[in-house]
């Protein structure tokens, strides 16, 4: 498995709908693909979602990082996948996007090569994935819109941002709830309160009689004894605290666990590669913690990647993989994904299974 030929490209797609968070917003997806060739002929295509906004990292960084990659990979053998990809962590300390990317074309020639589906890397039967949809962050009106229309889609699950306007954010779930009454809630403040903050907006929901499932990442990224505060103060309830933010690495999800700060992870490929992702899966899991699985601004092919993965491990029980939803053209088609957010995985025959145009 020689690779003969690696191209990193940036390539820029428009977004339906903007895609807003508490602490920024995409407006088209601009993403870094890698596409590499083996000397077989064999391809595997990588992508590098980079949110600036979230992780510090850049495009212009991740590309050149990615071009650096490429130019020594030439002519190196894959087929110890891990000792090839190893070699380059300490490159990609500060790029995780990059490394996922890189991770991605690998083992995705690695697996077309021997004919099997990425999922197999990861467990021995692909589980049924069932992603949310996001309800951004805008208007009470969008909120309203927007639940109305996916509920009638078919999804179950809405995951509201919040944590921008926590008068209007209060106003945008409840009516969330009232447009799409039986759907299960999951709110995602992306560190847009203080953990007194969102106890006091988790006490106004409950009023209201809407307990979301899951909390993800009430406060900002470093505040882990406020991560700890909301943690213990919902115990009782059953609800959920997830960290996104706050875990990107093995180090990070060690240091949740030993000290009980969160009791769900938010696992995303652009934080820690797919490699570190299974090991920060399997560590939350042994340790009694719940797991999701999340995208930055994803195409399909990250996307899928992230869904082979979750469905190989088969331990993920909140799916966050909507981000194509809010794409337009070729990069919004995953050949597994329906319209609806399920993934079926079992149809895969070779690889990530996603042909880049
Ligand atoms: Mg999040």
């Amino acid at each position: 498995m020689i690779i003969e030929h690696m191209d990193v490209n940036i390539v820029e797609a428009p977004l339906s709908t903007p895609f807003r968070i508490a602490t920024g917003q995409h407006n088209t997806l601009k993403n870094v693909f890698v596409s590499l060739t083996l000397k077989s002929g064999v391809k595997g295509w990588g992508e590098a979602a980079v949110a600036t906004h979230i992780t510090g990292e850049t495009v212009e960084k991740t590309f050149s990082n990615l071009k650096e990659a490429a130019a020594v990979s030439l002519g190196e053998d894959i087929s110890d996948h891990r000792s090839f990809l190893g070699a380059f962590r300490e490159k990609f300390a500060e790029n995780h996007a990059g490394l996922a990317a890189l991770e991605m074309a690998v083992l995705d020639a690695w697996t077309r090569t021997l004919k099997i589906p990425l999922w197999k890397l990861f467990g021995n039967s692909p589980v049924p994935l069932r992603s949310d949809i996001t309800i951004v962050i805008g208007s009470l009106q969008e909120a309203e819109t927007s639940a109305l229309a996916y509920s009638r889609r078919g999804f179950k699950t809405f995951k509201v941002k919040v944590g921008q306007d926590h008068d209007l954010d209060l106003a945008r779930v409840l009516a969330v709830r009232k447009a799409a009454p039986r759907v299960n809630m999951v709110i995602d403040a992306n560190q847009g309160f203080t953990a007194s903050g969102m106890l006091k907006f988790l006490k106004e929901l409950k009023k209201n009689k809407v307990v979301p499932l899951l909390v993800e990442q009430p406060v900002p990224k470093n505040d882990w004894d406020g991560l700890k505060c909301v943690t213990r103060a919902v115990h009782k309830s059953g609800i959920l605290v997830c960290a996104d933010e706050s875990v990107g690495s093995l180090a990070d999800t060690v240091r949740a666990v030993r000290e009980r700060a969160v009791t769900a992870i938010n696992v995303k490929t652009m934080k820690s590669g797919l490699l570190e992702g299974e090991a920060i899966a399997r560590l939350a899991r042994a340790a009694g913690m719940e797991l999701m699985i999340g995208a930055m601004m994803e195409s399909a092919l990250a996307v899928t990647a992230s869904a082979h993965m979750a469905a190989g491990l088969g331990c993920f029980k909140y799916i966050d993989l909507d981000t194509t939803y809010f794409l337009k053209g070729p990069l919004a088609k995953s050949p597994y994904l329906d319209e609806k957010g399920c993934f079926d995985l079992s149809r895969a025959r070779a690889g990530i299974g996603v042909v880049l145009p």
